[in-house]
């Protein structure tokens, strides 16, 4: 009995995790610009996807309406690196 509610509170604790995982992976691109304060987390999933798929990144801004400079290189220069980070946590 004692063997199998140790066994489920780790499972308990292995689902948090994973949980967490996929919350810092989507929310790593920063909320806001940092020079002008505009809105550029509600984008990242859209640019990072059809980036992948082989889209022109200046076409994709152009769609997203992303127009200022500063805002585009938030989304440009962005570096997924929670992977790397992560196992140290
Ligand atoms: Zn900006």
């Amino acid at each position: 009995m004692l063997e199998i509610g140790a066994f489920e509170v780790t499972t308990i604790k292995i689902v948090k995790c994973e949980s967490i995982k996929e919350k810092l992976t989507e929310m790593i691109v920063p909320v806001r610009c940092f020079t002008c304060g505009g809105l550029i987390a509600d984008k990242w999933d859209d640019f990072h996807k059809r980036t992948e798929d082989g889209d022109n990144p200046d076409k994709v801004l152009e769609d997203l309406g992303v127009k200022r400079w500063c805002c585009r290189r938030m989304l440009i220069s962005h570096i997924d690196l929670i992977d790397e980070f992560l196992p140290f946590t």
